[in-house]
């Protein structure tokens, strides 16, 4: 097996992506189909078929928290996938090094997604710890809008979104139309327990975030994860005291 290697994204870059091939209507109609046809299709038949449809225009999204199996499932049938990580400066140093574990042992193309702004000229512009001040507008400087960025110069993207992460993902399809970013988007483990991901990390060797076994079962940039204690909702220590459970990337 060939190994990943890491890149940088800079806004300078723009996009890895080949671009898109197709409009948004076909592929919206793609969407439809598929998620109709694929609605109880195994991981890995979802990303066969992904890989077949998308080629290079397909990508991974990847948190190097508790979905790591994502991209290794990917590049079985994707080799040299892209993969994006939005390495916003906040990231725990359990994250980055999940980052490099991962690359060690899969075939992907890792991107590191950086923001506009390092975390100084952001803390110059805006003042100190925004995180805490207005989250909202923290992640949509440091997430929302490089994520964006790159995901233009794809036709879909895989997401590692489960069911059972909050009340706003209860409902995800296997595959949907994504039309804030007007591409596809996969979500091959949306029925999958934590179990599940375990299960598959430690049947294939998958390197995880050290961190899930330490109290954090969703785990974000380190000013705004605390751990959690048994029995918790899982995502309840992520902006833990702030009405906000998503970054942004999946509204
Ligand atoms: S999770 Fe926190 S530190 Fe990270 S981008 Fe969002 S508000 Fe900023």
């Amino acid at each position: 097996m060939s190994e990943s290697h890491i890149e940088l994204s800079t806004p300078a870059t723009g996009s890895h992506g080949p671009g898109r091939r197709r409009s948004a209507s076909e592929l919206k109609a793609i969407a439809e189909q598929a998620g109709t046809e694929l609605a109880e299709a195994a991981p890995e038949q979802l990303a066969a078929w992904a890989h077949e449809v998308f080629g290079e225009a397909l990508v991974v999204a990847c948190s190097m928290a508790g979905d790591t199996v994502l991209p290794h499932l990917v590049s079985r049938f994707a080799p040299g996938v892209d993969v994006l990580f939005l390495d916003t400066g906040y990231h725990f140093a359990e994250t980055i090094g999940t980052r490099d574990a991962l690359a060690a042992v899969i075939d992907a193309h890792i991107i590191d997604v950086l923001p506009r702004q390092s975390v100084a000229q952001q803390d110059a512009q805006y003042g100190e710890r925004l995180y805490s001040r207005d989250p909202t507008l923290c992640c949509a400087l440091r997430k929302v809008e490089p994520i964006n960025r790159e995901l233009a110069g794809y036709e879909a993207w895989v997401t590692g979104i489960r069911r059972e992460d909050n009340a706003l993902r209860a409902h995800a399809g296997l595959v949907e139309w994504d039309q804030t970013h007007e591409m596809v988007k996969i979500n091959p483990l949306a029925a999958w327990s934590f179990d599940d991901l375990t299960d598959y990390a430690s049947r294939h060797h998958v390197p995880i975030n050290l961190l899930l076994a330490e109290g954090y079962p969703s785990i974000g940039c380190e000013p705004c994860t605390r751990p959690v204690a048994p029995g918790e909702d899982p995502r309840s220590g992520r902006w833990a005291g702030v009405a906000k459970t998503e970054c942004g990337i999946h509204l």
